[in-house]
């Protein structure tokens, strides 16, 4: 699964050097050059990371990390603050507003990308390449392999990404709303049913090795995914 990157940078050279950089990175970079914009993009489908610039046209980053906190739907999405501040009590701000990581302008691009991985990792495990297991079931995601008690399974891409949320995702519950966003990437053009459709299909596709009774429904709240 291609981690979306929202970058909020107002300076273009900037933008275009940090798009690129992601994108060599195989991740999928999504430009904002403002908190407008951004909050536009974040509407139609939630990034899984965002970098986000310290000084901004119409609201600085730290406010938008207030706001992003704040929110139950854009809590938890990473962040990395970018900024030419070097002084020590702006980067306190910065991380006591809520952002994740924070790297000071002129940065090294390499620098930059371990920084986002190793945010990636911490805070969207569903998003590495690390093959997961639990319950009797292992996921590849380098392979795009599900195998469960060592029997191959065949799964669809969305359910592959659902199974791989939930084996990253253990014993919590999840609305379907938080799974469309988690999941799909997206909460606004996706009906909720159209989450009970991929369970559906992957409690099917889980059904002969006994696995489906991973995938819990919890009534009046969502799914969870328990091995107790
Ligand atoms: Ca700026």
């Amino acid at each position: 699964m291609t981690a979306n990157i929202l970058v909020v940078e107002d300076e273009h050279p900037i933008q275009e050097l940090l798009a690129f950089n992601i994108a060599q990175c195989g991740y999928c970079a999504i430009k904002a050059y403002d908190t407008i914009e951004a909050w536009a993009h974040i509407k139609q489908a939630l990034p899984d990371l965002i970098l986000l610039d310290w000084m901004l046209p119409g609201g600085n980053g730290v406010e938008l990390t207030r706001q992003l906190r704040a929110d139950q739907r854009t809590r938890n999405i990473p962040i990395i603050m970018l900024t030419a501040r070097t002084d020590e009590r702006d980067k306190i701000l910065g991380l006591e507003s809520g952002a994740d990581d924070y790297i000071t302008k002129p940065f090294s691009p390499r620098e930059l990308m371990a920084r986002i991985r190793s945010v990636l990792r911490r805070r969207a495990p569903q998003m590495s390449d690390e093959a997961v297991s639990a319950g009797g079931l292992e996921l590849s995601p380098a392979m795009h392999r599900v195998s469960a008690n060592g029997a191959i399974i065949d799964l669809g891409p969305t359910e592959f990404r659902l199974l791989h949320f939930f084996i990253t995702h253990p014993e919590r519950v999840y609305s379907r709303s938080q799974l469309l966003d988690q999941v799909w990437g997206d909460h606004v053009f996706v009906e909720e049913r159209t989450v009970d459709v991929h369970i559906r299909r992957l409690r099917q596709a889980l059904e002969s090795s006994a696995t489906d009774r991973l995938i819990q429904t919890v009534r009046g709240s969502g799914y969870r995914f328990s091995c107790a």
